[in-house]
């Protein structure tokens, strides 16, 4: 893995593609664990979550559907806007279904929070939980809990893996951190 430049900023090597897989593997198992006896509904907030969501589902053993929507709080920079607005509608009907919501990263916990009370008050799902690539524990200061957590995080901008900085390198395989100091929110 080499340093990847996007603009004018410089992101050095973090974790490789498969240290990704077996956190990802690890995760679906737990999940799969809670909802072998059901059918659940897994729902990607894209975009960030796109590899995620693939690499998930490929581990996940059970029966299931997916579903899609797609928020935004980011607007292309590096830091959360705090304000969270819904992009796209939800691909399928989900109404009374145990859903799961997954997403790619969650840092101030705004846009899984308006989630979660979209879904809870317009879905009325028999169960709702949340499934997240990374966290960042140092930002998130929601009282509200985050069921499934792969791996995480400093506070530190990351890249690759379906993450990106305005709108490049969600291509990149593995992922990858910002290499000056940390991001203040
Ligand atoms: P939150 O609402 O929790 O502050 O932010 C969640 C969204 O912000 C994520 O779905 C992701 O799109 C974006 N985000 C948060 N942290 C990062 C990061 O370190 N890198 C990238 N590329 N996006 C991030």
């Amino acid at each position: 893995m080499n340093i990847v430049k996007i603009h004018d900023k410089e992101f050095v090597p973090y974790l490789k593609n498969d240290e990704i897989q077996s956190l990802i593997k690890e995760l679906a198992l737990k999940v799969y664990e809670d909802y072998k006896d059901e059918v659940p509904v897994f729902i990607g907030v894209l975009n960030g979550v796109i590899m995620f969501f693939s690499d998930f589902l490929k581990h996940y053993p059970g029966e299931c559907e997916i579903a899609f929507i797609q928020m935004s709080s980011y607007s292309g920079g590096l830091q959360s806007t705090g304000i969270v607005y819904k992009k796209m509608d939800l691909t399928k009907e989900v109404e009374g279904r145990h859903i799961i919501l997954m997403e790619d990263i969650i840092d101030t916990g705004n846009t899984i929070e308006s989630l979660f009370e979209y879904f809870k008050n317009t879905q009325h799902p028999k169960s709702l939980r949340v499934a997240s690539l990374l966290l960042k524990p140092d930002v998130y200061k929601k009282q509200f809990k985050i069921d499934y957590v792969a791996k995480e995080i400093p506070n530190k901008f990351v890249l690759g893996y379906g993450l990106d900085y305005d709108e490049l390198g969600r291509n990149l395989p593995d992922l990858y951190q910002l290499s000056e100091g940390r991001i203040n929110h």
